[in-house]
């Protein structure tokens, strides 16, 4: 299909093509324009329907192995209930498994909804925020830098636009947007400089434009593959599979030794068959990863709750882990609530209180007039509908201070009209705007002190220009920094008048933005956050290690970071310091270090490799366009939801809504807590998988009858897998949870004291049910070694029975051992989890039932048991948890 040329359109016709409107935008409800052209997104890879979830439970060679075991089974010994409740059993697994994949399929759902893209659109007259999905041709959006373009659209007007192409293109270098009509419709995509992209990035400056294409009739939608659902595997994942991998071999080892011996033994092959297929069905964990992923599910919900939105499964485990959170100061730490409280002019100090200037009478009225206009007018804040302000903070708050002043920003912007711009970024660390002036042009420039005054030669006092002296250099620096270290954040403005406006300012720069006049100092305070403290004394004793990284100046930084609690006898360094270090001297005293002040965008990947090099997991903040790459290669990269741009939420893991340092803290606690609570039910269920093998293997070996039955095994591990292991997955969180030093990464969760312990309670709680398999027997007078099981009588069936109900309670008991390492089974806190009691309680309730109800009896094959055989399995059950119990600190190494 041949795309219109809307670059050889002129705008009026474009507008009238459209039907839209350059200032108001399109109409509040045109929903027939999002009916006719569809969502503006691209195709993605369709999720699997419940149905098809549903099925994929069966997906799995050793299910159908046991189906065809029982069918055979039933048909030969024409005994087809044994058939029925095992198919049974396989549907509740089945049902089991899909309610786990499909609640996390929903979550992840609603976690995409959070992290869909925004746009900022003109509707109706007014600027707002919507979802990039429900752009419509016509629609007037607005971009700035950083921004990741919502779609197609022909520019209306660009200020210093820059757009990096490269994914639609290939072309790494930024292009220069501009409005201006082009005639030749052949010319190829990368030179189109009047329209932007879906898909590209914005990277400086700013524009208005208009929407002439969505979705799929996009240009990315043209060349666009699927998008791909986040099917990505977790580390803890990749560990589980393989552990999986290892267990499946030993278990199926075993079912094997356990057909042969069973045949030596003389029991039918049929029977032996479906014995060792049911074991290997039980004891091998293949419904782990699943768990695995509703749990971190579950807690990226949470955390969703408490502000943190994560983007990558993985993230949840990693900021279990991290070791140094390398944070923001601005709008992070503090409240980005920036107010105006000094001004320094022509020499003089004043503060400012109640709307009026306070101090040095001697200041001029022109001069702040002057002073008020820079800030005003190089500033791209800007008011919105409601005469609400938005924008930077920092230029927000000049433009109210300029309110409170009289100097409204709209009115100096009729007079002196913007015609050039070079940006402000972290780098420059200033910003330059040439406005119409009555006759030529004016160069106002804003930004950090000590940068600005090296671009000054001259300064305003008084209304009078005059050489800038080295005295009075010096003062202005003294002054700065007396200022900073007062917590104040500290701005400086100047200006020069110009006969012809440059032609393009951007490269320019060097001649634009010197020999300015300086025309003062604005110092701002932006007060810490009040939870901050709290947040950093908490990492203290978590053993993490808080790094401010900041733009700011060294003493600000530094009275910021002292307030908080953060200096702690630790250094402050400075970008320059940092630049003239390579990597690995910078990790060597990293560790010194608190606070890293006046720092460029590009600094952060220093400081992140730093870190990793020494071994730590780090955590980076970010949120313009230039820290993306060190967020990207952070540990757990984090992004700032309210300032933050798209380039830098889209290469983050953890998006935060509130922009809060408390946020992170928050999310690495609930990391630890998942990451704990994980390790609990998968040991929990190890171990008790392996008291099934052993029960089994150990009976069969020294020539005891079976002592469980096929279909009892399954259900055992059907009961046991289902509630206790969830309910073990919600545990709350142990009271040392952010009082211990952070998890070691490289160290799975399997390691070898941890796989020691969950073979030996294995063993241990086989001991139990092997005792009370051996009591029933004998209280029920039935031959312990008659060489055959092979006739199932009554009395062997009540033994079973026991054997049965001993494994179903012991290991219901057995997941409160996981409740938590260093406590006993005999104490109070065990009753902590209601969901573990209940569904122990509920577990235990369908056993009761399984024994007592007649029809379960003959499809269970289980004997009512009487007040005899409960004491067989109380007396089997209590040494065991106790022998459990004393061992389990003494056994383990480290936590649980
Ligand atoms: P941070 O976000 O860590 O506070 P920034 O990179 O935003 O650091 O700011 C660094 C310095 O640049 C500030 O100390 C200030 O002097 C100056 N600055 C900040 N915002 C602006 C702006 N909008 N225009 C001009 N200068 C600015
Ligand atoms: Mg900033």
């Amino acid at each position: 299909m041949a795309q219109p040329a809307w670059h050889t359109k002129a705008v009026d016709e474009i507008i009238a093509e459209l039907r839209t409107d350059i200032t108001s935008g399109l109409p509040e409800d045109e929903a027939w324009r999002l009916e006719a052209c569809g969502p503006n997104a691209l195709p993605e890879k369709a999720r699997p329907t419940a149905l098809a979830l549903f099925l994929s439970q069966f997906n799995d060679f050793i299910i159908w192995v046991l189906v065809a075991a029982a069918l055979v089974s039933g048909l030969l010994l024409r005994e087809l209930t044994d058939t029925l409740a095992i198919v049974a059993i396989l549907l509740l697994n089945a049902v089991l498994g899909f309610t786990q994949e499909y609640r996390a399929e929903q979550a992840l759902d609603a976690l995409k909804k959070l992290t869909a893209p925004q746009a900022r659109v003109v509707r109706g007259g007014v600027e707002e925020r919507l979802p990039a999905r429900d752009l419509v041709p016509g629609d007037i959006i607005l971009i700035e830098g950083g921004d990741i373009v919502p779609a197609d659209a022909r520019l209306v007007s660009a200020g210093a636009l820059l757009v990096g192409e490269a994914a639609l293109t290939g072309e790494s270098e930024t292009a220069a947007k501009t409005a201006t009509t082009i005639s030749d419709p052949n010319i190829p995509i990368g030179d189109r400089d009047n329209m932007v992209y879906l898909g590209t990035i914005v990277s400086a400056g700013h524009g208005r434009a208009v929407v002439v294409a969505t979705g799929l009739a996009t240009e990315m939608g043209r060349i666009a593959e699927l998008i791909q659902g986040g099917a990505e595997r977790t580390p803890l994942q990749t560990e589980l599979n393989s552990v999986g991998r290892g267990i499946a071999v030993i278990v199926i080892a075993v079912a094997a030794i356990v057909f042969v011996t069973g045949l030596l033994r003389g029991f039918s092959p049929v029977f032996m068959f479906l014995a060792s297929v049911s074991l290997a069905v039980a004891a091998i964990p293949e419904g782990l990863p699943a768990i695995v992923t509703v749990t971190l599910a579950l807690s990226v919900q949470a955390m969703a709750q408490h502000n943190a939105i994560v983007r990558r499964l993985s993230a949840v485990e990693t900021l279990g882990a991290t070791t140094v959170i390398c944070t923001d100061k601005t709008g992070t730490l503090t409240q980005n609530r920036m107010t105006v409280e000094r001004i320094y002019v022509g020499g003089h100090m004043s503060s400012l209180a109640d709307g009026h200037i306070t101090g040095e009478a001697a200041t001029s009225a022109d001069d702040i007039t002057k002073l008020l206009t820079i800030a005003t007018l190089c500033n791209d804040a800007h008011r919105i509908g409601d005469g609400k302000l938005t924008g930077d903070p920092t230029e927000t708050a000049l433009i109210s201070f300029a309110d409170a002043l009289g100097q409204r920003k709209e009115l100096l912007e009729i007079e002196h009209p913007r015609v050039g711009e070079i940006p402000f970024d972290s780098e420059r660390k200033r910003m330059t705007t040439i406005n119409r002036d009555t006759n030529g042009f004016l160069v106002l420039t804003k930004g950090a002190p000590e940068v600005v005054l090296s671009r000054c030669e001259y300064q305003l006092v008084n209304g009078h220009v005059q050489q800038l002296s080295a005295k009075a250099r010096s003062h202005i620096i003294e002054t700065t920094s007396t200022l900073s270290s007062e917590g104040y954040r500290n701005l400086a403005l100047a200006y020069k008048t110009i006969d012809a406006k440059p032609r393009a300012a951007i490269e320019a720069t060097d001649k634009v933005e010197r020999d300015l006049v300086f025309a003062g100092l604005i110092s701002m305070a932006d007060p810490p956050r009040p939870e901050v403290a709290t947040a950093i004394k908490t990492t203290q004793t978590a053993g993490m290690h808080v790094v401010m990284v900041t733009g700011d100046h060294k003493l600000t930084a530094r009275a910021i970071a002292e307030r908080i609690g953060l200096l702690d006898n630790k250094y402050v360094l400075t970008g320059a310091e940092l630049g003239a270090m390579d990597v690995s001297a910078l990790a060597a005293t990293i560790e010194n270090i608190a606070v890293l002040s006046r720092v460029n965008p590009e600094d952060k990947v220093k400081i992140v490799q730093a870190f990793k090099q020494r071994g730590d997991i780090v955590a980076m903040t970010g949120d313009g366009v230039n820290d993306a790459p060190a967020v990207k290669k952070a540990d757990v990269g984090i992004a700032m939801g309210k300032v933050g741009t798209d380039v830098t939420k889209e290469a983050s893991d953890v998006i935060l809504a509130d922009d809060n340092f408390a946020t992170i803290v928050a999310a690495v606690r609930q990391g630890r807590l998942t990451y704990d609570n994980l390790k609990k039910f998968i040991l929990f269920l190890l171990s008790c998988n392996a008291s099934e093998v052993f029960t089994v293997f150990i009976a069969l070996m020294i020539g005891l009858p079976v002592p469980l039955l096929p279909v009892q095994i399954l259900l055992t591990n059907l009961i046991t897998d289902g509630f206790p292991a969830l309910a073990l997955g919600v545990e709350p969180p142990a009271g040392d949870l952010m009082r211990r030093q952070p998890r070691r990464i490289g160290e799975g969760i399997l390691s070898r004291p941890r796989l020691v312990r969950v073979i030996w309670q294995g063993f241990v709680l086989t001991i139990g049910i092997l005792g009370a398999f051996v009591g029933a027997l004998i209280v029920e007078g039935t031959p312990l070694f008659s060489g055959g099981g092979i006739v199932q009588t009554s009395s062997l069936s009540t033994a079973q029975t026991v054997a049965f109900t001993t494994m179903v309670a012991i290991q219901l008991l057995h997941s409160l051992n996981y409740r938590t390492a260093a406590t006993t089974l005999f104490s109070r806190e065990v009753f902590l989890n209601r969901y573990l009691l209940i569904a122990i309680a509920g577990s235990f309730a369908l056993q009761l039932v399984i024994i007592y109800v007649p029809f379960l009896q003959s499809l269970f094959n289980t004997r009512p048991l009487g007040v005899n055989e409960w004491l067989v399995v109380l007396a089997a059950i209590l040494p065991a948890m106790i022998i459990i119990d004393v061992t389990k600190t003494r056994n383990s190494v480290g936590r649980f």
